[in-house]
């Protein structure tokens, strides 16, 4: 078993080159996520002059973990955004997702990529009695909306219990990293810069231009697209209060024969499925226990969990691998102006874990903007929409969840559960946490994210330092692989 994600296996990618010097563009964009590559992608045939970069390689940030379906029955985000939106909106969403499962099909086949893309149909399912009757009115809100919504007392696997189901068609599911370095492929040859393992550091405004730095050289740009996931800045915006983060549990098993359909439970605990095939082998995807990702930061237990479920279903994981989310306060993704009314400065982000579509539509949304042409969902995604983002419950909540494994951390350092090869060490007045791994090697580091300083919690089973108030993760010897945090927590003693 490798604990790794199966979407990064055996795939090969020229590197582009690491930017070592000032350039000039029309516009930037920032992170080559779904977000970034699909902007790219939609912007590759105006006149502008575009450059794309990325703090690592593109395509290995959390579009690289994903579960990879392209679905609009999303859990019940219809019987959530019924409660907080007018029926108009909730329409316009549901019609948003199904115009882009539609418009990465488009993509799929007028470039004839080959990303295992396969039309299949999706599941929402339960096996508590509870859960049922919510169900049942996510369908029914659904028919109210014109979709075939079919009902069943199971689903079409083994092993997982339900009681009720309900499924669309109209729906797939993909390897998005084929797909994602397939859009790196064409924005290439159609004369877009992409500079990977370049991180953007600093976004400043000089009259109407924005200057960029990065560490070896500053982009010039009269237009910036931050795909970037969780923002690297805390102004405009104040991400961490506009929503909190989601961790899950991956695996990939290989099996005989795939089944073509894809599902997700409902109940807190959650799970998800899906079965993928390639030239070589057949797998069963399978996600479960989603949790605040400062609860439960024991990660050999959770993928152990994991590990015992997949067992018990007569499968032995091959790959497993975690991956978080932002989970926006009113459930919509917040994609447009970081400050209102500029749309110099754009961002697409918050897909509340649905973001191959969201991701997707915001490249769409965010390309519009910049060849400020019309798209009728910008003002439903705006990250300036007043109602429901600055509710009472979310905001103390969001903050809590900041907070308190802020203070946790900071006052127990020796988690219990760490085995013998972390240790935490205070050197030159310094905060140092240390792993030491099978041959004896020390990878030292200092244990608090430059994000907003909270101290960092060891993954055992992936061996990364983990930011458990907002989601940065480092490597052993401190390299920062996801955000928000811009900067490495390396330590070279003296
Ligand atoms: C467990 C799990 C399962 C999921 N399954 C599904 C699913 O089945 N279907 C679905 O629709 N959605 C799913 N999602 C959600 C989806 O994976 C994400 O919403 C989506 O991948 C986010 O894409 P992104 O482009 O915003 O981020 P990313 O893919 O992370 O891209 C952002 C990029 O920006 C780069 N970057 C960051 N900061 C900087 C900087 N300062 N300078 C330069 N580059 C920078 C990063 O290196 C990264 O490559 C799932 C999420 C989770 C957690």
């Amino acid at each position: 078993m490798e604990n790794t994600t199966l979407w990064l296996k055996n795939i090969k990618s020229k590197e582009c080159p690491k930017l070592e010097h000032d350039i000039n563009v029309d516009v930037l964009i920032i992170g080559g996520g779904i977000t970034g590559l699909s902007a790219a992608y939609h912007l590759k045939d105006s006149n502008l002059k575009i450059a794309l970069v990325d703090k690592n390689l593109v395509a290995h940030g959390v579009s690289s973990r994903t579960t990879g379906k392209l679905t609009f029955l999303q859990e019940l985000i219809y019987s959530k955004l019924n409660k907080k939106f007018s029926t108009e909106h909730v329409r316009m969403y549901l019609d948003s997702q199904i115009s882009t499962i539609k418009m990465v099909k488009d993509i799929v086949e007028t470039n004839n990529i080959s990303c295992d893309f396969n039309e299949v149909d999706s599941y929402v399912f339960t096996d508590e009695e509870k859960e049922i009757v919510k169900i049942k009115k996510e369908k029914e809100l659904l028919e109210q909306m014109g979709i075939e919504v079919n009902e069943y007392n199971d689903i079409p696997v083994q092993g997982i219990p339900a009681k009720y189901a309900i499924s669309v068609g109209n729906t797939a599911v993909f390897h998005p990293v084929k797909y994602l370095l397939a859009l790196k492929d064409i924005c290439l040859n159609r004369g877009i810069s992409i500079y990977e393992n370049t991180n953007i550091l600093d976004i400043i405004k000089k009259d109407s231009l924005y200057i960029c730095k990065t560490p070896h050289g500053n982009i010039r740009c009269s237009k910036v697209a931050l795909a970037c996931h969780y923002p690297f800045f805390l102004l405009p915006l104040f991400f961490p209060l506009r929503g909190h983060l989601e961790r899950s549990y991956l695996s990939a098993s290989i099996v005989k024969n795939i089944k073509k359909f894809s599902a997700i439970n409902t109940s807190v605990y959650s799970k998800s499925l899906r079965y993928h095939s390639d030239s070589k082998n057949s797998y069963f995807i399978y996600l479960n226990g989603s949790h605040i990702i400062e609860k439960n930061i024991n990660e050999e237990n959770n993928f152990n969990n994991l590990k015992k479920e997949v067992e018990s279903l007569n499968l032995i994981p091959k790959y497993m691998w975690s991956n978080h989310d932002i989970i926006t306060n009113d459930f919509l993704p917040y994609i447009g102006c970081v400050k209102s009314g500029d749309n110099t400065l754009l961002i697409g982000t918050g897909y509340n874990t649905w973001g191959m579509t969201n991701g997707s539509l915001a490249g769409k949304i965010l390309s519009d903007m910049i060849l400020e042409q019309e798209n009728a969902y910008i003002p439903l995604f705006d990250p300036h929409r007043r109602k429901n983002i600055y509710n009472l419950v979310s905001i103390p909540a969001n903050l809590y969840y900041s907070v308190k494994p802020f203070i946790e951390n900071k006052l127990i350092k020796n988690k219990s559960w760490y085995s013998s090869d972390v240790v935490f060490k205070q050197i030159d007045g310094k905060s140092l946490a240390i792993y030491i791994d099978h041959n004896g090697k020390k990878h030292m580091v200092y244990n608090k994210c430059p994000h907003m300083k909270c101290n960092l919690v060891f993954n055992e089973p992936e061996k990364t330092w983990d930011c458990p108030c907002h989601g940065s993760r480092f490597s052993i010897d401190g390299e920062c692989i996801q955000g928000p945090s811009n900067y490495n927590i390396s330590y070279k003693s003296k």
